[in-house]
């Protein structure tokens, strides 16, 4: 491990022309600073995730795939040693005074599940030490405040783009600041893992997948993505791979800056065919939304193809913390405009959390005589609906002659009323599709149970966060117009014959909050309805035994790769 600093330190010094390498034991030196001090409730914190086997039906595939999937897994596990350092510079050497230190299995596991000593479901807060969480993650130096990146890009206006591109960390340079491409940040990493996929071109007899690994391979030397982003958004293939630099939450200073993560999976053509016919729906859906015609987006593209996989490895930024049941990428807007984007639903991630999570609240939070309508199809597509909702209703505005986006007019309240609007209008478009005999009537009747139980389990992952507040606001609203009742033992039970109507009215009010870019309506809605109510606090507390998520063990994986 002692070389890494230096290797890093040398491929600064390559790539930043002009610019002083940084000392060689600046990683050494931010570990070294973190108290080995570790929270006392280290195993209850672990508890929180359930160690679960996932797999995937590898049977019908043949020797040369079997190659393609352990040089897959191969390079997803170099994803977990590049995210390491992005979600912050220190982790790898912290990991290794973990390791000499002879900390316990829960504080070396807990800290694998977080990629660093900040426990992602507390806030932030350390449970190894007391440092805070640097919100810049890995991506700028530690020590550097907005302000100061801000004025050196107003001062050197041509640095922009590279300060603020998707694909650079930003390291001090003298007294300046500098870009470092991720190419060479994260070169000793990325080499081997473009090797990895170009050995899985050469087994793969899948023209598709060869196509898209070997233009990922490049772009892992190039920083230039574009062209395999769109050979992932043409990739037919059994077995369907999603890896490289994707979401930007993790850099909580500005969002400018990409995550490594890696999905491996086996793809499902059945299940997939069977929800690319919702597709078709998407103008009608769009259509059918409660609002005024003047408000529908009529014109937006409906390309986007709909994988379901299986996930065989999962590694980086999507490993850490809470699990991605869904995903919609690529984000790169060039990509979208040419292609669409692509919505792939990890069905084996799906039926853990459901069996190991969902059903257990269920139990506890719905009246008796609802907890047996809670079923795994009905989960299934209310994912599969919140994901086809994003696509639907108001986005690009006018107020006042001003062109505007939803996205500007809303602010820091948007993602929380976005997120919301995709939960009430999936339920509102398979209500629908019921009605229409698209989607099967029985489905009808294990609808409701399972969403309000799916709304626990969303609010347990913060009801004092911004999050939590949409899906609180839904609760308080079905339960003021009567679809939700609080029986007398404390636990919820949805009024079939008023959901409906409800659904619609909550439907119809976030998505006229986006229509108008109201930001003022959008505030009262969450403080009025985003209320951590006694009976809903009381119900989560309840649930205080149930895991918030599962921790994914990947024995297929492990046994393909000797680990
Ligand atoms: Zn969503």
């Amino acid at each position: 491990m002692r070389q890494v600093p230096f290797l890093i330190g040398l491929a600064i010094g390559l790539a930043m022309t002009g610019c002083a390498a940084p000392e060689p034991d600046h990683e050494e030196a931010l570990a070294s600073a973190v108290d080995l001090v570790v929270a006392p409730d280290v195993e209850q914190r672990l508890a929180q995730f359930v160690p679960t086997e996932l797999t995937a039906d590898l049977d019908g595939l043949s020797e040369a795939e079997r190659d393609v999937l352990r040089h897959l897994v191969a390079a997803g596990r170099l994803m977990d040693e590049i995210f390491l350092r992005q979600a912050w510079e220190g982790n790898p050497e912290l990991r290794e005074r973990l390791a000499t230190a002879d900390a316990s299995q829960a504080v070396k596991a807990y800290f694998e599940v977080n990629f660093g000593p900040w426990d992602r479901l507390d806030g932030r807060e350390p449970f190894i030490g007391d440092q805070p969480h640097p919100p810049g993650a890995g991506y700028y130096p530690v020590d550097m405040e907005p302000a100061e990146f801000e004025a050196w890009i107003e001062a050197h206006p041509e640095d922009a783009p590279d300060l603020t591109s998707l694909t650079t960390v930003v390291r001090r340079d003298g007294d300046g600041l500098g870009a470092v491409p991720y190419s060479s940040a994260y070169r000793k990493w990325l080499v081997p893992a473009a090797e990895h996929l170009l050995s899985a071109a050469l087994a793969t007899d899948n023209e598709s997948l060869r196509n898209f690994l070997r233009l990922r391979a490049g772009a892992f030397t190039s920083d230039d993505y574009y062209e395999s982003d769109v050979a992932w958004m043409d990739l037919e293939s059994p077995i369907e791979v999603t890896i490289g630099p994707y979401e930007t939450y993790e850099d909580e200073l500005f969002g400018y800056k990409s995550a490594f993560e890696a999905f491996v999976t086996l793809n499902l053509p059945q299940e997939s065919a069977a929800l690319e016919r919702y597709k078709a729906e998407l103008p009608s859906l769009e259509l059918n939304l409660p609002i005024p015609e003047e408000h529908k987006n009529l014109d937006r593209g409906t390309e986007s193809p709909i994988r379901v996989v299986d996930l065989v490895f999962v590694g980086g930024d999507s490993k850490a913390g809470v699990q991605t049941l869904a995903f919609n990428l690529p984000n790169d807007e060039r990509v979208r405009e040419a292609k669409g984007s692509k919505k792939v639903l990890l069905r084996n991630v799906m039926r853990a959390k459901y069996d190991q999570i969902l059903v257990p609240i269920a139990e506890r939070v719905l009246a008796a005589d609802q907890i047996a309508q809670v079923s795994f199809d009905a989960y299934f597509n209310e994912v599969l609906h919140h994901e086809l909702a994003h696509g639907l209703g108001p986005g690009k505005l006018v107020i006042d002659g001003r062109e505007t986006e939803v996205r500007l007019e809303l602010k820091e309240l948007y993602s929380t009323l976005e997120e919301a609007k995709a939960d009430v209008l999936g339920i509102y478009d398979i209500l629908h599709l019921i009605d229409r005999g698209v989607m099967p009537a029985d489905l009808r009747a294990t609808l409701e149970a399972t969403y309000v139980a799916g709304l626990f389990r969303a609010a347990r992952f913060g009801v004092h966060e911004a999050h939590g507040q949409g899906v609180l606001s839904q609760f308080n609203y079905l339960l003021e117009k009567g679809a939700l009742e609080l029986t007398e033992d404390g636990r919820f039970r949805a009024q079939t014959d008023l959901f409906p109507g409800a659904i619609r009215e909550l439907a119809s009010e976030l998505l006229m909050i986006q229509a108008t870019g109201d930001y003022p309506r959008a505030a009262t809605f969450l403080e009025s309805y985003g209320i951590a109510t006694p009976a809903i606090v009381e119900a989560i507390e309840g649930l205080g035994d149930v895991p918030v998520d599962i921790r994914p063990l990947f024995p297929q994986a492990d046994e393909l790769t000797g680990n």
